[in-house]
């Protein structure tokens, strides 16, 4: 049973005419359930427990065509590979690179180096195709009583 949130995502594509298949609706169930962030082949196995007989290359296809429509979208945590989220639930992301640990933040955190980097250079960012990568809190604390 999908969740209302996957629901509401339904809805939205079929206003825009595209059609909801197994597939697809598997891959929405998948993301509209998580707070993880998954990559391509963790996808594939969400997707697999639910609906066993959907193929990698039919996921994949799918993944590519919901990221066309702007339903879903990746970011790259680190060095790690993209990982996918529902674009309508986008943050930044704040990875450690001592511990790991992934920070949450709204977006609107780098609301002033967007508008600068478009006013004073004509560019447009994307801000959450990849993560901002520092020291958690924790380890500079470890650190710094060393
Ligand atoms: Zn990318
Ligand atoms: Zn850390
Ligand atoms: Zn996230």
């Amino acid at each position: 049973m999908s969740s209302p949130r996957a629901l509401a995502l339904h809805d939205e594509l079929r206003a825009r005419g595209e059609r909801i298949t197994k597939a697809r609706r598997a891959v929405l169930d998948v993301l509209a359930d998580t707070d993880e962030h998954l990559t391509t082949e963790e996808l594939l196995s969400a997707v697999n427990r639910a609906e066993p007989d959907v193929h990698r290359a039919t996921v994949y296809r799918t993944v590519d065509r919901l990221a066309e429509l702007g339903i879903v979208e990746h970011t790259h945590l680190g060095h790690g590979p993209a990982v996918y989220h529902l674009a309508n639930d986008l943050h930044q992301h704040l990875v450690c690179e001592s511990c790991g640990r992934i920070t949450e933040v709204p977006m609107a955190i780098l609301r002033g180096v967007e508008r600068r980097l478009h006013d004073e250079y004509g560019f447009t960012m994307s801000p959450m195709h990849f993560s901002i990568v520092g020291r958690c809190q924790r380890c500079r604390d470890e650190a710094e009583h060393a």
